[in-house]
């Protein structure tokens, strides 16, 4: 059941943490840690400091961990993930301070755990108590922050292969939530340069447009909204390349090639990923490693089984391929 989150905002909104009663369990990292000690300093009674998202390491984190009364989750995506993992699992109360926006973790429900190399997702939580400190968020990098804003810009391609599925394979379609969707959509465009400068106002768009998004996908049991080819060609690059890249920069590589696929308004795309500092010619991705990516995305989508999408109905042609690696290294 989707519960919606009561969200505070403000400079040093982290500070309340300290009015928290009970034993307090806080799951941080080393960096955002040091970086909220510097401007509160505030002891709670465990400190756990989190390595990695193995599900071993989860589970046997909550099989040793000491009897608490609230868990605080401190930091970014994985922080934020294994304070939700204790709370589902322990049935406690759960606040949650995000010390970056890069990832939408601190909104949904799931818990990505990762099981021999690969993500799968477990659990079911939705957030109740946020905490958007923007001192705090300001202090990562402004890339990383930037890079929240493409999985509400991955609505521009979702949405296509959304009536596309619709239209070619009679899959279920939801005009409410579209519309809503979309209008996620040109609010990230209307606030682009908050986004870009990470500004307070940037800093609430993109969370109240996750919080928007987790809630209309929620609803309609699915993320078909804002999950479409884009995000395709980031499982393949990782599933190529082995390697780990921020989530925001491939979906934003997935929108530079897939909008041009679907020849779905992929100026105007790319001109909005401009405006707001996406990323998609992803750092340390070379213009080969793009090119193998593209040519082996149809076979990698028959052997994943994914959701249809216009890399079902368009071929991509070695053409194609050429003038969209050359586009994007231009
Ligand atoms: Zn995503």
């Amino acid at each position: 059941m989707y519960k919606a989150p009561s969200i505070e905002s403000g400079a040093g909104a982290a500070a309340k943490l300290k009015d928290l009663q009970g034993d307090v369990l806080a799951v941080t990292m080393p960096i955002p840690w040091k970086v909220f000690q510097a401007q509160c300093q505030w002891e709670p009674r465990y400190v756990h400091m989190v390595a990695d998202m193995d599900q071993d390491t989860l589970e046997s984190l909550e099989a040793s961990a000491p009897p608490f009364d609230v868990v605080v989750g401190l930091g970014g995506g994985s922080c934020c993930d294994t304070a939700k993992y204790l709370a589902w699992k322990r049935g406690c109360p759960m606040v949650l301070a995000p010390s970056i926006v890069s990832v939408d973790a601190p909104l949904t429900n799931m818990i990505a755990v990762r099981v021999d190399k690969s993500v799968t997702y477990v659990g079911d939580i939705f957030p109740e108590e946020l905490i958007v400190d923007y001192d705090l968020i300001r202090k990562a990098p402004k890339e990383l922050n930037r890079a929240g804003a493409a999985d509400i810009a991955s609505i521009h391609t979702a949405l296509y292969d959304w009536a596309l599925a619709r239209d070619e394979r009679g899959e279920a379609y939801d005009a409410t939530a579209a519309q809503q969707a979309r209008a996620c959509l040109e609010e990230l465009d209307r606030n682009a340069s908050d986004v870009y400068e990470v500004s307070p106002k940037g800093i609430d768009t993109i969370v109240d447009l996750y919080r928007r998004e987790v809630e209309f996908c929620a609803h309609l049991g699915s993320s078909r909204p804002e999950e479409g080819a884009e995000h395709l060609v980031a499982y393949n690059m990782e599933h190529l390349t082995r390697r780990h890249f921020v989530h925001g920069d491939l979906v934003a590589l997935g929108l530079f090639t897939m909008s041009r696929l679907q020849d779905n308004q992929s100026a105007w795309i790319a001109g909005l990923m401009d405006r707001i500092g996406l990323r998609y010619r992803v750092p340390e991705v070379t213009a080969q490693e793009v090119a193998e990516c593209l040519i082996t995305l149809t076979e990698f989508t028959r052997w994943s089984k994914t959701f249809y999408s216009v890399v079902d109905s368009t071929p991509i042609t070695a053409d194609f391929v050429d003038e969209t690696v050359a586009a994007l290294f231009s």
